[in-house]
């Protein structure tokens, strides 16, 4: 993650592929919503707006995809994307979905970046419900009441007709973080499915249950690197492999791969 933000963020294959699994996932569940931003705002705007869509649509379709999330941890700001809400037994689970090259089935340590980004949006959901995080957070993080959508993108959203006193970027956040406030009770069992990312296959959905007291040592424990009191670290010696899929290895980071040459 550091070396991403340093060295710039690396597209590979594997990322792609990725991508188009997730767009096709949701071409399966979410109207599609056609909207080119001109500038920052617009393309806020068009993230609270498709994710206020999608959650209304959830009690109908039992099903929605790709909602946006926002939050805050310990003051620093937090934003997500949750692959999947689905309505199971009256409550609401959420789901993430991973994609994987072969159908083996992902180890501990394969899953626990894993486990922890989905963690993470449970506790940015929890935090939305019980008012710990709202309207007036996200406002001021972003400034939203200083943000000015392009004329461009107005027309665009007279065209799919948006409502005037819906066009604007605190405007649709008002209702985005409504609708998710009254969104049915959040489980917290939660679901991450493994697809191969050739075949479109399931290999596997992992469920777990969420405990806060785990989240709150893992963020205490993060914070460390984002407060500068501590450095970034290396994968340990006995998750090596992961190096292999890793397009910094044996150029910006060379931590193990002497040894790894010598294998
Ligand atoms: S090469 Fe390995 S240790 Fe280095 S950044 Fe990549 S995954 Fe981490």
């Amino acid at each position: 993650m550091e070396y991403n933000y340093r060295y710039g963020r690396k597209i590979t294959a594997q990322i792609k592929e990725g991508r188009a699994i997730h767009e096709e996932l949701e071409s399966e569940t979410n109207v599609p919503i056609i909207l080119q931003p001109r500038n920052y705002p617009d393309a806020l705007y068009r993230d609270l707006y498709r994710s206020y869509m999608a959650l209304l649509s959830l009690p109908e379709n039992k099903r929605t995809r790709e909602v946006s999330i926002y939050g805050s941890i310990n003051g620093y700001t937090v934003v997500g994307k949750i692959d999947e809400l689905q309505t199971n037994d009256g409550e609401i689970t959420i789901l993430e979905d991973k994609t994987k090259q072969s159908d083996t089935i992902p180890s501990e340590s394969q899953s626990l970046t894993h486990k922890v980004q989905i963690m993470t949006y449970k506790k940015m959901v929890d935090d939305i419900k019980d008012g710990s995080y709202g309207l007036a957070n996200f406002t001021a993080a972003y400034h939203t009441d200083e943000m000015a959508l392009s004329e461009e993108f107005k027309r665009q959203l007279d065209a799919i007709k948006v409502q005037k006193e819906l066009q604007g970027v605190s405007k649709i956040a008002k209702r985005f973080f409504d609708a998710f406030a009254s969104v049915g009770k959040v489980s917290g069992r939660l679901h991450i499915r493994y697809i191969n990312q050739f075949s479109g296959k399931e290999i596997k959905l992992y469920k777990f249950d969420y405990r806060k007291e785990e989240m709150d040592d893992i963020i205490k424990y993060i914070l460390k690197y984002w407060n500068g009191e501590r450095e970034s670290m290396p994968v340990p010696e006995n998750e090596q492999w992961k190096c292999n899929y890793c397009v910094f290895f044996g150029k910006e980071c060379k931590v193990w791969y002497k040894q790894k040459a010598l294998t």
